[in-house]
């Protein structure tokens, strides 16, 4: 798991156990999301794209790797 605050002030987190390389998240937020020499997903410092389209990039993976917390919501 590896976990990013997005300026926003949500929490993103990946589990790369789960990824499985589409590179999805990677072309819908690139400035959140890379590739690392595994060919699995890994978050950038930063995480400057917009909240909208990390939260697409999370709905759009295939295999649920990536959650997009609010802090304090249920
Ligand atoms: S969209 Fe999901 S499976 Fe595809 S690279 Fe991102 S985390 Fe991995």
């Amino acid at each position: 798991m590896d976990t990013l605050v997005h300026p926003s002030g949500v929490r993103i987190t990946i589990d790369r156990g789960r990824c499985v390389c589409s590179e999805t998240c990677t072309s819908m937020a690139p400035q959140t999301f890379e590739t690392d020499d595994e060919g699995l997903v890994r978050l950038l410092d930063g995480g400057s794209d917009p909240e909208a389209a990390v939260r697409n990039a999370a709905a759009c993976c295939p295999v649920q790797a990536i959650r997009v917390e609010t802090p304090g919501a249920p």
